[in-house]
């Protein structure tokens, strides 16, 4: 390796230059080297020594630690390893250099065209599913496991993912170096115009396949049937998702599965209304139970449970039922059930019955439209609602 050049004079800048020089200067080179424009034959090699200096000077700490004790003090990785640009793919590199690459060649070329992936060989997490379970009512307030089976796409069981016949190795491809983009030129009648496309050959992957794996023909996955256990935490809501990471599909150059996303479909319950932890109960009571009071039993989801009516109940009446609702999601306790009262009118009556009701209609002293009333419905307000005393 041939003795290192001062960052400073690689980046052309005084020693105590701001980051915004530093910054201007390696955007100005870096587009003058970069070896898809730059075709000299050591274009490569210059805007690698270009690209280290930035990542070192643009960078508080290195920089620091660089004006100590020059190279000395920089990460010894960034000298030595040779062949492209995976030789530093690895470092602190990638996280700067690339990003402030791919920013110089939008900028550069109008961003074209072309993927925005800087580095094709770069692993990449796999796309991110969505799963809808279907629950019964009950079974988003108390919570269940269930099994789901689903097909994605699974790292290939031969190839281990890269796409090669075992045994065989995937090569960088010859005509993009591993870009992935290629320049093309176009003749347009402003001129000849530089554009950036995916590459033909290795269609932005970077890389060729001479044996292509006999499994997945070369894309390093493959279509399996994928089980997964999803336990349903109680509490659940009609629409509310939950992440089961690295359920998704395989990841590429060996990057991580993405991620499931379980979406709940609630089914409505016939008897309840749900809101939250809230449990919302309609209760029907015939008016001699209104009347006169009683004990009933209310259904709830966690069983019956008797409630006392009290005497001259109207309808409309609300009453609690403490933790009798759904169990909270986040956090603990259980929501209560509500339960409203509603008065059905008794319909299709006997003789009995409605001579039953006009005696007590006559004891309470209402008029009947038997009777041609007079202050008709404020006697009813006296008979049925609370008594004014
Ligand atoms: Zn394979
Ligand atoms: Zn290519």
């Amino acid at each position: 390796m041939a003795t290192k050049r001062d960052y400073y004079e690689v980046l052309g800048v005084q020693k105590g230059a701001s980051d915004d020089e530093i910054k201007k200067a390696y955007r100005k080179l870096s587009k003058k080297y970069h070896p898809d424009i730059n075709k000299a034959p050591d274009a490569e090699e210059k805007f690698k020594e270009l690209s280290e200096a930035y990542e070192i000077l643009s960078d508080p700490q290195k920089r620091a630690a660089y004006d100590q004790y020059g190279h000395a003090g920089t990460n010894p990785n960034y000298g030595g390893a040779g062949g492209g640009f995976g030789g530093f793919g690895n470092g602190g590199f990638s996280s700067a250099g690339f990003g402030g690459f791919e920013d110089i060649f939008e900028s550069f070329f109008g961003g074209g065209g072309g993927g925005r992936s800087a580095n094709p060989n770069a692993p990449r997490q796999g796309a991110d599913l969505q799963y809808i379970i279907d629950l019964t009512f009950e079974e988003a307030v108390f919570g269940v496991e269930k099994e789901i089976k689903y097909k994605r796409e699974e790292v290939c069981h031969t190839c281990g993912g890269n796409g090669a016949k075992p045994g065989t190795h995937p090569e960088t491809c010859h005509k993009c170096h591993g870009s992935g983009t290629i320049n093309v030129e176009r003749q347009t009648p402003l001129g000849r115009v530089m554009s950036r496309q995916t590459c033909d050959v290795c269609h932005g992957t970077g890389k060729e396949i001479a044996h292509p794996c006999e499994t997945c023909h070369g894309t390093g996955s493959e279509k399996q049937t994928h089980k997964v256990k999803v336990n349903v935490p109680a509490g659940v809501e009609d629409d509310q998702q939950m992440r089961l990471a690295n359920q998704g599909e395989a990841g590429t150059n060996g990057g991580p599965y993405g991620d499931l996303y379980v979406v709940f479909r609630v089914a409505p319950s016939d008897i309840f209304d749900r809101n939250g932890s809230e449990i919302y109960y309609e209760m029907p009571l015939n008016f001699v139970q209104a009347a006169l009071g009683d004990e009933v039993l209310v259904p709830t989801v966690h069983g019956e449970i008797k409630l006392k009516i009290p005497a001259g109940t109207q309808t409309g009446a609300k009453f609690r039922l403490r933790g009798k609702g759904a169990p909270k999601l986040r956090g603990n306790g259980t929501g209560d059930q509500q339960v409203t009262v509603k008065i059905i009118t008794p319909k299709n009556l006997n003789e009995e019955q409605k001579e039953a009701l006009r005696s007590f209609a006559k004891a309470s002293g209402l008029s009947t439209s038997e009777q041609q009333p007079e202050g008709f419905f404020d006697k009813v307000k006296d008979a049925f609602g609370g008594k004014k005393k």
